[in-house]
């Protein structure tokens, strides 16, 4: 998308749709094919960390590595700081919707991040049991190099303890859906494509 799309009826705050589910749930697989489809941007707060983790003389470089060491999630302050840091730009540059795959991860981040960049239109979590998530995980053809069964454990484990609070805000303004991602790749897109339709437009074919 260039910064010529759709400027001129911008709207001042852009769609946000979050997406939450364990490790391996299928969030960033998803998310980049919906991406492509609704002509929105996917925006993983997992690789923004890990890029901001790894690059050189970054501000944040040593807690992230830290947060990781410990399990722990970043400060709300940094996270969003990062993560709206990203989204000003690329919406400076004519982005009008974003798909933020893995955040917020808690209550607590979540109204922060409403304060600091508005509301959060709708979530969508991905429902998938742990031996699946974990057998994707450790399968030959996994994406990550820093996960080991131990790791993953704790992952899981954080997401079921922190999820449910983010849960019950957007159940309160009946704005979730609950997806079963252990369905093949197409099922699940087809799902959420049908929940996403209602809140962004497609993007135009010409
Ligand atoms: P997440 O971002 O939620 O951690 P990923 O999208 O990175 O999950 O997927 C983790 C692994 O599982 C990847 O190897 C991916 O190819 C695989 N995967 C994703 N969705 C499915 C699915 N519906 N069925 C089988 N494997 C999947
Ligand atoms: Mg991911």
């Amino acid at each position: 998308m260039t910064a010529a799309d759709g400027a001129g009826d911008r709207p001042q705050h852009p769609t946000v749709i979050a997406m939450l589910g364990g490790p391996g749930s299928g969030k960033g697989t998803q998310c980049t094919m919906l991406a492509q489809t609704f002509g929105i941007e996917h925006v993983s707060i997992g690789d923004l960390l890990r890029l901001e983790r790894n690059s050189p003389g970054s501000k944040y470089g040593q807690t992230i590595r830290d947060n990781i060491a410990a399990g722990r999630l970043g400060a709300k302050e940094m996270t969003v700081d990062i993560l709206g840091d990203h989204m000003k730009r690329s919406t400076a540059q004519g982005t009008r919707a974003f798909l933020i795959d893995g955040f917020p991860r808690d209550k607590e981040r979540c109204e922060y991040f409403e304060q600091v960049m508005g509301p959060i239109s709708f979530l969508v979590v991905l429902e998938c049991p742990d031996d699946v998530m974990m057998e994707r995980l450790t399968g030959s053809d996994r994406g990550r190099t820093d996960d080991n069964p131990e790791n993953i454990k704790r992952r899981i484990e954080m997401f079921k303890k922190t999820t449910h609070g983010v849960v019950d805000i957007f159940k309160d303004r009946g704005r979730v859906r609950f997806v079963n991602s252990n369905q093949d790749v197409d099922s699940v897109r087809l799902e959420i494509e049908a929940i996403l339709e209602g809140l962004v437009e497609r993007r135009s074919p010409f």
